[in-house]
């Protein structure tokens, strides 16, 4: 429970649905992230919550900031940031905007096919440039593989070819998938990672940096480790596969940064059923899928959910969904939900750890529905 997002709720009374971010928890989180891990440096995934508030927070503390777009690289620059500090972190990016960043002073870019390296060769000469390479994403709540990375062998033949096309091989990233709750997840690309540094040095390409991503998690419905315990098994990692020759190395936490900071507050639209033998409540928020509880999908993420007021204790499953007119907008069917017997319209509800991937997710104005407002405090 936080008391000042409590107090604030109280006495502001903001509309809801609105998302309140305390800056404290996210001061804390850095600290404990840097303490975690002393040798890596921080680089903060701006699409968890790009809140200017955040962002010149963390720049004044020292991190450095992951982006996916020119927009996401401006929104660092506007926040007091210079560029030294930023990398392009996305492997899918317009030629013009390699570009533009570029212009901006980014010197520091990601890839994953010869395609994009071509690109950035092109309009970022003499860039550093790090390959991503696959992880298959098990133990993350929302995992991220597919997508992103090749192979270690097109890998090696990528960061090989890098040398002769005017950008410089830096080093290769991986992410273990988002809300990654196995520690052992980090060894096994660290692994990898180890058997590649060692193949490109034989072949005369010595890479100077481990890019270990995000992953770090939030406390939702069930404890997860806490960063000390990330630090540690991830430190042991880079200890037995590059003994005293440990790279440098970059964190890319999103979640792990903001998630614990906010607090959605939201009304209840409507309690129902949908016949008199009906052993389930629907119970439907002025909040969902579209307005910014998107990783609700496949129930993927599971907030805690706190009824307001002076309730009955006895409570009952209920299927939680969203207002809008499309039926994909469910909250949770599957996953157990209970609320109190006597929850009505106009009762209020708070959403916990909701300070990662909300308002980003938020959509502009699905069914007439505003954006997810948001306060930092
Ligand atoms: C989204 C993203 C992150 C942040 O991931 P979290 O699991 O939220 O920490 C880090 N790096 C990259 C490249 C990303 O796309």
């Amino acid at each position: 429970m936080n008391e000042k997002i409590a107090r604030f709720f109280e006495e502001r009374r903001p509309q809801t649905p609105c998302l309140v971010v305390d800056l404290d928890v996210v001061e804390q989180n850095y600290h404990a992230l840097a303490d975690a891990l002393p040798d890596a440096r921080i680089y903060y995934a701006v699409k968890a919550n790009p809140a200017p508030e955040i962002l010149s927070l963390l720049s004044r503390l020292g991190s450095a900031f992951d982006t996916a777009s020119v927009p996401e690289i401006q929104m660092v620059l506007d926040a007091g940031c210079t560029a030294d500090r930023i990398s392009y972190g996305n492997t899918i990016k317009k030629e013009s905007d390699i570009r533009r960043a570029f212009e901006l002073g980014v010197r520091l870019f990601a890839f994953d096919s010869v395609e994009e390296l071509e690109k950035i060769s092109r309009a970022a000469p003499g860039a550093r440039v790090f390959c991503r390479i696959l992880t298959s994403g098990e133990g993350a709540e929302w995992p991220l593989s597919r997508k992103f990375g090749c192979d270690l062998k097109m890998a090696r033949e990528l960061l090989l070819k890098a040398k002769a096309m005017n950008v410089e091989p830096w080093g290769v990233s991986f992410h273990v998938g988002s809300q990654q709750k196995d520690l052992m997840q980090w060894d096994l690309a660290i692994h990898q990672v180890a058997m590649l540094f060692r193949e490109l040095e034989v072949l005369g390409v010595d890479l100077g940096m481990i890019n270990l991503g995000g992953g770090f998690p939030t406390r939702y419905r069930s404890d997860v480790p806490e960063s000390a315990a990330y630090g540690q098994a991830i430190f042991d990692s880079l200890r037995r596969h590059f003994g005293n020759h440990i790279p440098e190395t970059i964190v890319e936490p999103g979640r792990g940064m903001v998630g614990n900071a906010g607090i959605i507050e939201s009304e209840v639209v409507l309690v129902s059923r949908k016949s008199a033998a009906d052993a389930k409540r629907w119970v439907y928020l002025d909040i969902g899928k579209f307005s910014g509880l998107a990783e609700t999908m496949d129930e993927a993420i599971q907030y805690p959910i706190e009824v307001l007021g002076e309730t009955e204790t006895e409570t009952e499953a209920v299927v939680l969904a969203g207002p809008t007119c499309d039926s994909a907008d469910v909250l949770y069917e599957k996953a157990e939900y209970k609320l109190p017997l006597d929850l009505k319209a106009g009762d209020r509800v708070r959403i916990h750890a909701t300070g990662a991937y909300t308002t980003t997710y938020s959509a502009v104005c699905f069914n007439g529905f505003a954006p997810l407002q948001q306060y930092c405090i």
